[in-house]
C-alpha cells in the first residue's frame, strides 16, 4: 500500500499532461475515442448554456460576432492557405503572430492543424483520408477524429518545414496557452466595461461566455463543415477523385472555404473561390494584408488550370 501511494501525484501529473501537452503523449493507433479528449470539447459547448443565466446585451453578441471573424479568418488563412498549403509568403514575426491567431481559435497548435490537413490532401477520401464522409461517415468526418487517440499527436514528417522554428513548436506543445489567455482577457475587458461603460449593460460573464465559448463553439461546427458536409452536398466542377464539393452557404459560412471543390484541384493557391462571383471573405483579407505589404508572393490560380473542368460550365 505504502509502495502505492508515490505513485499517484505521479499519475494525476501525467494525465494532467495528457490533457493539456501533446508533447507527452505517445503515437495510438488506434481510433477509440479519447474521453481525456471529449471532457474539454463538451465542456466548451455546455459553457455556452450559461447565456441563459448571464443574459445577452448588443456588446457581447458583437463581441461574440467580431471573435468569430477574426478566428474564423485566422483559420482559413492562416492555418489553412499559410500554414498548411504555403500559399502566400510572410516573414518570421509575421508567421508566429499567424499561429498565435490561429491557435486563439482552440483548433490545436499550427503543426497538429496542418499536419493533419496534409494528410487530407494526400488521401482524400480514400482509406487512408483521416475525416472522410465516404469512409467513416458524417460524424466521425465532422468531429469524431480529432477526438480519438489516433489522431491526438501530429505527424511531424508532413510538417517538416513548419517545425524547424522552435516557436512553432512551442505553440503547438502548449496550444492552450493563447485560448486561456483569450478567455481572461474577455473576462478582464467585462470587468472594464462593467465599470467603465456600465451604459452597455454587459458584464464580465456575458463577455466570457459570448465572446469565448458560443464565438468557439460556432466558429468550431462552420469549420468542421468543411470536413464534413462540403464533402456531401454541392457541385463538383472538376473531377478531383474525391467527393469535394463547392457549396455557396459554406463558403459564405466559413469566408471561401466552402469552394472546396475548386480547392482540391488546385490546393496551392491563396484563392478558392476562382471566379469573381464566387465570395471568398478570406482571400479578401489576404490581398488587404498584402497591399499593406506583411504577406506577399500569393499563389495564382493559373488559367489553364482554373479553365480544366470536365464539361462542366463554370
Ligand atoms: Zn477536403
Ligand atoms: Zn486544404
Amino acid at each position: 500500500m505504502n509502495a502505492a501511494r508515490p505513485r499517484l501525484p505521479r499519475r494525476l501529473g501525467a494525465s494532467l499532461a495528457r490533457w493539456f501537452d501533446a508533447g507527452t503523449m505517445p503515437p495510438a493507433t488506434d481510433d477509440r475515442i479519447d474521453w481525456a479528449r471529449i471532457v474539454p470539447f463538451a465542456g466548451v459547448h455546455l459553457a455556452c448554456l450559461a447565456t441563459l443565466r448571464v443574459g445577452a446585451s448588443a456588446t457581447a453578441v458583437g463581441a461574440a460576432l467580431v471573435l468569430y471573424a477574426l478566428r474564423m479568418f485566422a483559420i482559413t488563412g492562416f492555418y489553412h492557405r499559410y500554414f498548411s498549403h504555403r500559399a502566400f509568403k510572410t516573414s518570421r514575426p509575421s508567421q508566429f503572430l499567424f499561429a498565435l491567431l490561429g491557435a486563439s481559435a482552440v483548433q490545436r497548435g499550427p503543426l497538429w492543424w496542418a499536419a493533419h490537413h496534409r494528410e487530407h490532401h494526400a488521401h482524400s477520401d480514400a482509406p487512408d483520408d483521416v475525416h472522410s464522409p465516404r469512409q467513416r461517415g458524417f460524424l466521425w468526418s465532422h468531429m469524431g477524429w480529432f477526438l480519438s487517440r489516433r489522431h491526438f499527436a501530429p505527424d511531424l514528417a508532413r510538417v517538416r518545414d513548419l517545425a524547424r522554428y522552435p516557436e512553432l513548436r512551442w505553440l503547438d506543445r502548449y496550444d492552450v496557452v493563447v485560448p486561456v489567455l483569450l478567455a481572461v482577457a474577455l473576462y478582464g475587458l467585462g470587468a472594464l466595461l462593467e465599470r467603465l461603460a456600465p451604459g452597455l449593460g454587459t458584464s464580465r460573464w456575458q463577455l466570457l461566455v459570448w465572446g469565448f465559448f458560443v464565438s468557439t463553439v460556432l466558429c468550431y461546427h462552420a469549420t468542421y463543415t468543411i470536413n464534413s458536409l462540403a464533402h456531401v452536398f454541392g457541385r463538383r466542377r472538376y473531377a478531383t477523385g474525391d467527393d469535394s464539393r463547392n457549396n455557396a452557404l459554406l463558403a459564405l459560412l466559413t469566408f471561401g472555404e466552402g469552394w472546396h471543390n475548386n480547392h482540391h484541384h488546385y490546393p496551392n493557391a491563396a484563392r478558392q473561390g476562382f471566379y469573381w462571383w464566387e465570395i471568398d471573405l478570406t482571400y479578401y483579407g489576404l490581398r488587404v494584408l498584402a497591399a499593406l505589404g506583411l504577406i506577399w508572393d500569393l499563389k495564382p490560380v493559373p488559367a489553364a488550370v482554373r479553365a480544366r473542368h470536365a464539361g462542366h460550365p463554370p
